[in-house]
């Protein structure tokens, strides 16, 4: 008979910026149970690092190998199709496939210390050694570097840490406090189960009824009751302690194991619809489209592009119920699961307990027994934030992606990955469907059904009998020159807000700024409040009555007087949400008004509670950020004003206008829910804008075309693709010098033929020129060719990696870049 041969090296890749796999040697008692995708604990350069096996080998071309020291875990992390998805995100994304990797699993999935001993080079010459001593050496020598417990199991327990003490002292044993990665910390809980093949003679069990009562009790329970149970109760029943059991197994009349529990994270929200609906014939259409290619299991990207309550979600359910009845999986993404409740609520109303829900407001034990179970198969969908599209689901068949335009789903630190981008990328891995919905999709996604890469469905009717709400700009210009400079609601949204209250309506208002006032400014010597980290002025907060940086957190007290010259008062100027809450409540004395931004929600559940306050009609005016033009579905609600239309406009992003347009879509979607018809008003300084009309008129099409136009004349996105790179370090000099070098470099590249027709911008100060105490530099990249931006911006990245010099520096790199640079 052939042995198997066991491999005797692996491959390694861990998470840093280095993209390539490192050599191991695999000790011996590892060999059987080393896997592809599995966690491996290696030491690099001076470090222990966990990272992640990609090969396994029988011989090694390196020359002198490391060993590798242990394998955490008894089953791999990863799927071969996990592996693949995220080499294909490092290629894409620019970032190396270890740290692809450590962004698929949960964090959950936690470093810990520990202490292990290793035998040192004198143990092969020293001579004496006690009996004990002569053991762990031994052992040490068989099976390398163990830990205390590991050792006590071998060798016993008993004088093992004096044994160590002297052999450390000797300088035999070395002891290293390493960083290791524990077998993931399920809960378990142990069970018991009688051994039906060593069942006792009567007269065994009369002596052991008169020997060991308790045990005998237990037995017999086993024996006449159910064979399995677990321990606990058993014990509980008999009150008696594990003790006894353990007795009972060590004469092998039961055996006693481990059974995972998992801690369930929290009950749905409760307030979501469950009911199923029959679909309508736009619905009807799209689900039938969907279905046909589930059904043929053929990869296909549809966006469903349905008017706010249009139903979308009944199709996403339908959908997903088609593709279990079909044994697949499905994942569901949602942009941010604390401002999505219903969403979520509705998933798990309908489909009762076969949901896992993964999101960051999840504690990290929770998060890895959901990821878990789906790994196991336990459940068949997922719904999550961003990172659940590396849910390990076996055999998918759907991802949704709702809400498909939101920005969240951009991951703005490393590795920078879009993750509605990840989803097609998977659902074409297995051919599976990826279904990408939204009122307003991004101008990437609608250009792609337009060009034929994904097949558009429209939903153009409220599901329901509610009509679109009617929208009215009022232009401010025309209220200034009317009423006075810096006012805040124009007459006609107070007109409507009075007539609201006195209807017993409820209303929302959206400002997106946060704060009482973003400057604060001495009129005698035009001193403005700054942080002292970032180039950027400080807001300020009327709670507590202090100034606070949005870009770092820095905080200091409100000076009553100039820093500067001692002059007061100060002014206060612009407008955040706390200024809009204070007028509110002046202004309208007898009714409840609260606000919910980033500042009232910090909280866990806060979200919930404010949104549970508004749906049992216990606020009449909600006042807040961007937050509040999320998927909320509040029947009350018949008017939505929206304090300025033009905050984002003048963002120096060449999204500001599709982000506007989306977010004024979105909230005017709030209104007019239930059976009262809706009204939103929409402020502006500039009311001719194509953002600011073409979401008035509830005109996707016509801000569509308008946007091409815009993007093609500039050659933006999606006309061409678009890096950036952005060059930090805290010294202005060495990050300026470093910018130039690495502008160097790529002009280099760039003028070699191979990377013709790339258009590099800068470098040059980025738009926050100081951010947390880094002066920051960026250069643009745009190309037609996805191909050669991502070579050349390898190049870049590893050109800066590998040179010796970093001067403090450090230099990020994200393709497809969301917001200013
Ligand atoms: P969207 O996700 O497109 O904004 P929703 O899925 O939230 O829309 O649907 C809006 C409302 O219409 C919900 O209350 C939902 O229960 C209801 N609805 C959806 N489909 C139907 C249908 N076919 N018949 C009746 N009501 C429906
Ligand atoms: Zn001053
Ligand atoms: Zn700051």
């Amino acid at each position: 008979m052939k042995t198997v041969e066991l491999p005797a090296f692996a491959e390694v890749v861990l998470p840093i910026s280095l993209d390539r796999p490192f050599s191991y040697a695999i000790p011996s008692p590892l060999r059987e149970r080393i896997r592809m995708g599995m966690r491996a604990v290696v030491p690099i350069q001076n470090r222990i690092e966990t990272g992640y096996v990609v090969g396994l080998t029988h011989n090694s071309s390196v020359d002198s190998v490391k060993t590798l020291i242990d394998l955490p875990d008894s089953d791999p992390v990863f799927s071969g199709e996990i592996m693949e998805l995220c080499r294909w995100l490092a290629d894409y994304y620019c970032c190396s496939w270890g740290e692809a990797l450590h962004s698929a699993i949960p964090a959950g999935i936690a470093v810990r210390t520990r202490r292990v001993y290793r035998l040192s080079m004198e143990s092969l010459t020293s001579g004496r050694f006690t009996d004990k001593q002569r053991a762990v050496v031994a052992e040490l020598n068989r099976r390398g570097p163990l830990t205390e417990s590991q050792l006590a199991k071998a060798v016993g327990a008993e004088t093992l840490s004096n044994t160590l003490k002297s052999l450390v002292t000797r300088g035999i044993v070395l002891a290293e406090a390493v960083a290791a990665t524990p077998a993931v910390n399920a809960l378990t809980e142990t069970w018991v189960r009688l051994c039906e093949e060593s069942a006792l003679s009567s007269e065994d069990l009369v002596r052991l009824q008169r020997r060991a009562p308790k045990q005998a009790a237990a037995y017999l329970d086993l024996l006449h009751g159910p064979s399995e149970r677990r321990a606990s109760a058993l014990c509980l029943k008999h009150e008696t302690s594990l003790a006894t059991l353990r007795q009972l197994a060590a004469k092998g009349l039961v055996t006693m194991y481990e059974h995972d529990v998992y801690r369930s994270p929290e009950a749905s929200s409760g307030h979501g619809s469950t009911q199923k609906h029959s679909l309508n014939s736009e619905q009807r259409k799209a689900y039938e489209a969907i279905v046909a290619e589930l059904e043929s299991n053929r990869f296909q990207t549809f966006l469903l592009q349905g008017i706010t309550g249009s139903g979308k979600t009944e199709v996403y359910l339908q959908a997903i119920e088609r593709a279990l009845s079909l044994g697949k999986g499905a994942i569901i993404l949602v942009p941010e699961i604390s401002l999505t409740p219903q969403t979520v609520g509705r998933f798990k109303a309908r489909y009762q307990t076969d949901v896992a829900v993964l999101h960051s407001g999840l504690g990290s034990g929770e998060r890895y027994d959901e990821w878990r179970r789906a790994q196991r198969g336990e459940v068949r969908i997922v719904v999550g934030a961003r990172s659940a599209v590396f849910a390990p689901l076996p055999n998918l068949g759907i991802v949704v992606v709702d809400e498909e335009h939101d920005n969240s789903y951009k991951q703005n630190e490393s590795p920078r990955y879009h993750a509605r981008d990840v989803a097609i990328m998977r659902a074409k891995m297995n051919n599976a469907v990826c279904l990408l919905g939204s009122a307003t999709p991004s101008i990437e996604s609608y250009r792609n059904s337009e060009a034929g890469k994904s097949v558009r469905l429209e939903l153009k009717r409220r599901a329901t009998a509610a009509e679109l709400p009617r929208v009215e700009i009022v232009d401010m210009r025309v209220e200034t020159r009317d009423v006075g400079v810096g006012i805040m609601l124009s007459r006609r949204l107070e007109e409507e807000i009075d007539a609201r209250l006195k209807s017993g309506d409820q209303v929302l208002l959206l400002l997106n700024r946060r704060g009482f006032s973003p400057f604060v400014l001495c009129p005698s010597c035009g001193w403005v409040a700054q942080c002292t980290d970032c180039n950027v002025s400080l807001t300020y907060h009327a709670q507590g009555a202090h100034l606070n940086c949005h870009y770092c957190g820095y905080r200091r007290e409100s000076p009553p007087v100039c820093d500067e010259c001692g002059f007061k008062p100060l002014l206060y100027l612009g407008t955040g949400t706390q200024k809009v809450e204070d007028y509110l409540v002046r202004s309208f004395p007898d009714a409840r008004i609260e606000r919910m931004d980033a500042d009232t929600t910090s909280g866990k559940g806060a979200h919930a509670q404010i949104l549970g306050r508004l749906a049992s009609g216990d606020i009449d005016i909600l006042v807040g950020t961007q937050m509040i033009a999320k998927g909320h579905d509040y029947p009350g609600v018949t008017l939505v004003g929206v304090v300025n239309a033009d905050t984002g406009l003048s963002f120096p992003d060449f999204r500001a206008s599709e982000t506007t347009f989306q977010l004024l879509t979105q909230v005017a979607g709030r209104a007019g829910r239930g059976d009262k018809p809706g009204l939103v008003i929409v402020q502006s300084y500039r009311p001719n804008h194509y953002a600011v009309k073409a979401a008035a008129q509830h005109d996707y099409t016509a801000f569509y075309e308008r946007e091409m136009a815009v993007r093609e004349s500039a050659l933006y996105p999606p006309f061409r693709r678009m890096a950036s790179v952005m060059i930090e370090g805290e010294d202005p000099q060495e990050t300026y010098r470093t910018a130039v070098r690495i502008g160097k470099t790529a002009r280099g590249q760039i003028e070699s033929l191979e990377f013709h027709g790339i258009e590099m911008i800068g470098p040059a100060p980025a738009t926050l020129r100081r951010l947390k105490r880094k002066y920051r530099w960026s250069l643009g990249l745009l190309s037609k060719s996805t191909k050669r931006l991502n070579i050349l911006t390898r190049a870049i990245r590893d050109a800066f990696e590998s040179s010796p010099e970093k001067a403090g520096c450090a230099v990020k790199i994200d393709l497809d870049p969301y917001g200013m640079m």
